[in-house]
């Protein structure tokens, strides 16, 4: 399943993948899962927010409106197949793959659920397009604003319903997702993004906690002057003031045990012999736990401002996303490290899971990754630890179904 869509979304210049919300690449896929559910038999749909769930012992709920009335006992299974710029092969499709090489492999040994099992991919887990991440996840669980959504632009100017509308899809549907309400249980298989199961010599572990992380965005403002006549100790220059806080905030994150990533910055005006008038740089950070990460962020700040002083320029502190700590659900995740004799490991990047951890018991297991790399065209499984990871699904769902 993964060979067929290798060529899907993959730039030739970069090895990447750009499937991206929504663009054609996105839509070939879309059409891949839902072939891949007819094939099984499943019964299939799309919901308004362009989640698609293929189900196994019982009919789709038909459209949002209906309740299904089977109450909340199915089992989820899935991941997402969108990526982020130049992403690779494995974040995502790897969990939706072994979704479906589970259920084939559960079929083949004669295995008959006592409970509907439902397969989902999720639209839009990585806000490569729009902005924000597992947006999908999020508007299906009811914890982000449908007008808020259908609002969100793209680099076009293209908004999220007119893009939605293009692509045949009425934005009047986008909201909660009642198909969530005949959900009992949540199992995301992902590959890792780092190399605990390396170093503990696992093919698979099972997740503990998806840390806390955020997205501030800090505008260093000063003077724009001429490169060659303005002299140093006349200068209000922005530049060093952000390049001294990225310098601190790197150190102060290693202190912390904890993650800092400037990883987007804007010049204004841009120009090569130009002081800058104004540096906005982009502060991802990530801790192992709420306080730890509110720390972190009130030491860079005074970092900050204290460069901003020094260099006598402006700053200012927007905060652009903030998601608390997720608690994989203990119970679940203690029977299947238990069932699987798997390790139990934390992560630092987020995921549907950890959306859908808010209105459903779940769990999350990871695939081992050689060099932990992700989000990146060098992002690898082994074919073994992949099939490992398709078995301990088989198990996982023997034990809940
Ligand atoms: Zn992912």
């Amino acid at each position: 399943m993964l060979a067929a869509i290798e060529r899907i979304g993959r730039d030739r210049r970069t090895g990447g993948y750009r499937r991206f919300a929504w663009n054609d690449a996105d839509m070939e896929l879309r059409e891949w899962f839902a072939d891949e559910a007819a094939a099984r038999g499943m019964a299939y749909e799309e919901d308004g927010n362009g989640n698609q769930v293929a189900w196994l012992g019982a009919g789709a709920s038909g459209g949002d409106g209906a309740s299904g009335g089977e109450g909340a006992d199915a089992l989820l299974l899935g991941s997402h197949l969108d990526s982020v710029p130049d992403g690779g092969a494995y974040d995502g499709p790897l969990g939706v793959v072994s979704s479906f090489a589970a259920l084939d492999q559960l079929r083949r040994d004669g295995f008959v659920p006592s409970r509907p099992i439902a397969v989902a991919c999720f639209a839009d887990e990585e806000g490569a397009r729009f902005g924000v991440a597992c947006a999908g996840s999020r508007l299906a669980a009811g914890t982000l604003a449908p007008e808020k959504a259908l609002a969100l632009t793209d680099v076009d100017g293209c908004t999220l319903a007119e893009v939605m509308r293009a692509r045949g899809r009425d934005p009047r549907r986008v909201g909660r997702s009642a198909w969530l309400d005949r959900v009992g249980a949540f199992v995301e298989l992902h590959v890792e993004q780092g190399r605990a199961l390396v170093h503990s010599g696992d093919a698979v572990g099972v997740a503990t906690a998806i840390w806390p992380h955020g997205r501030w965005r800090l505008d260093f403002s000063g003077r724009a002057d001429h490169a060659g006549t303005t002299p140093m100790e006349d200068r209000r220059d922005p530049m060093p003031a952000y390049a001294a806080t990225v310098v601190a905030a790197t150190a102060r994150a290693v202190d912390a045990q904890a993650r800092a990533t400037f990883g987007r910055v804007v010049v204004e005006p841009g120009g090569a012999n130009a002081v800058p008038s104004r540096v906005s740089g982009w502060l991802d950070a990530r801790a192992p736990d709420d306080g730890a990460l509110a720390r972190l962020i009130d030491t860079v700040l005074v970092d900050a401002r204290a460069a901003a002083a020094q260099a006598r320029v402006g700053l200012g502190v927007t905060v652009e996303s903030a998601s608390p700590a997720v608690g994989f659900d203990t119970a679940l995740r203690e029977r299947l490290a238990a069932v699987l004799a798997a390790p139990s490991l934390p992560t630092g990047a987020g995921h549907d899971a950890g959306v859908l951890s808010r209105v459903v018991p779940t769990a999350m297991l990871f695939v081992r990754n050689p060099t932990g790399v992700s989000h990146s065209p060098d992002e690898h499984a082994d074919d073994a630890d992949c099939a490992a990871g398709v078995d301990a699904l088989a198990t996982v769902v023997r034990e809940l179904a």
